[in-house]
């Protein structure tokens, strides 16, 4: 992914680099993550069964959006098992050897963790099915006729895989996976508890109304929360504003072009695209890629996600259509051949985004 939607953008759920901050503000335990309930209490019971029977947990898959807890739960999954914790990601494992290399280094137990795993090249991932079923590596060492196979014994380990959307994984590498887990975006109340975490950690005098107003502006996201904490610290500053309250977290944020409903100026652009371009829809995804000509997996891993939970979008069998709240939310009046005012039965509205 790359260009606005992503790297450069303020919101963007995606990962900005050495970012300390972050490092400070990761939850140790699972005590200490905040949100996602359900997540939780299930990895504390499979957690603490591994424990008991002294075995390696099960196959760990997180899914969600970008920037919701995906490597953080992963880290506090090895802390709780107390064994070690390697981490890489699906496009930097470019051929058999190099995974063959991560699985050998493993010692019993340990959490080996794939991020992007639905990003892993085909011949790696046949490599993978063994080693999480059995444990044993398969590799074919030397090439033509001298070629021979060789069977490797791993240790038991748990993979902990993360991906944006699991519907982009395939049948067999999911199907692998004992322990699939969910996550959502947090309530408002869940990311004032991590905004006022995270004010503690930069030493920041931070009033309940201004950590509830960053919240409510966070898009769901803690990994936003954190940025849009350390954007509106910056304006405090600048202000000499000794304590951040709502109308100082508020000034910053429309700076910054967060709005009231925690859209940037590229969500905007999207729900004006297929507003202004489109008469709000049916219109499909590669389309508007092209109109904004953004990469498609921007809009549908970043973008789409949280105007579809905030009511603004909806995803048809024919494309994508705004919601009357989301010509609301930008100021348009629907045009009259709009077609989003029939109810979901009638547009055979498709169930899972992730399907
Ligand atoms: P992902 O892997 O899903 O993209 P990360 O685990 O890297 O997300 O989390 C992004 C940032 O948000 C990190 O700084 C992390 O500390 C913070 N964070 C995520 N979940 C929580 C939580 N439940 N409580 C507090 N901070 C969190």
């Amino acid at each position: 992914m790359s260009g606005a939607a992503n790297a450069d953008r303020l919101i963007s759920g995606g990962k900005a680099e050495g970012d300390d901050f972050e490092r400070h503000l990761r939850p140790q335990q699972l005590g200490d993550f905040i949100g996602q309930a359900r997540a939780r209490e299930n990895l504390d019971i499979f957690i603490q069964a591994a424990k008991n029977r002294g075995e390696a947990l099960d196959h760990v898959l997180l899914h969600g959006p970008p920037g919701l807890g995906k490597t953080t739960l992963a880290q506090i999954v090895a802390r709780e098992l107390g064994v070690s914790f390697k981490a890489t990601s699906g496009p930097v494992i470019a051929k058999a050897g190099d995974l063959a290399a991560l699985l050998t280094n493993l010692e019993a137990r340990d959490v080996l963790f794939i991020d992007e795993i639905h990003r892993l090249n085909p011949a790696v991932e046949e490599i993978l099915y063994p080693a999480m079923e059995d444990f044993q590596l398969d590799l074919i060492i030397g090439e033509g006729p001298s070629a021979r196979s060789v069977r490797i014994d791993l240790p038991p380990f748990t993979l902990v895989g993360a991906t944006t959307r699991s519907g982009l994984l395939t049948t067999p590498l999911r199907e692998r996976f004992g322990i699939p887990l969910r996550l959502n975006f947090y309530e408002v109340e869940e990311l004032e508890l991590i905004v006022r975490r995270g004010a503690r950690i930069l030493d920041l005098e931070l009033d309940p109304s201004g950590a509830r107003e960053i919240a409510r502006r966070a898009r769901g996201t803690p990994r936003v929360a954190g940025r849009l904490l350390r954007r509106v610290r910056d304006f405090a500053a600048h202000a000499r504003a000794k304590v951040v309250d709502a109308a100082t977290a508020d000034a910053a944020l429309l700076r910054l072009e967060v709005d009231a409903r925690g859209l940037d100026a590229m969500d905007r652009r999207y729900l004006n695209v297929i507003a202004r371009d489109f008469s709000g829809g049916p219109v499909g995804v590669e389309t508007i890629a092209a109109a904004l000509s953004e990469p498609r997996d921007a809009l549908e891993d970043i973008i789409e996600p949280y105007l579809i939970q905030q009511g603004f979008l909806q995803r048809t069998p024919r494309g994508r259509l705004l919601t009357p709240a989301a010509f609301g939310h930008i100021g348009l009046t629907p045009p009259g051949n709009y077609l989003g005012g029939l109810s979901a039965n009638q547009l055979d509205l498709l169930g899972d985004d992730d399907a």
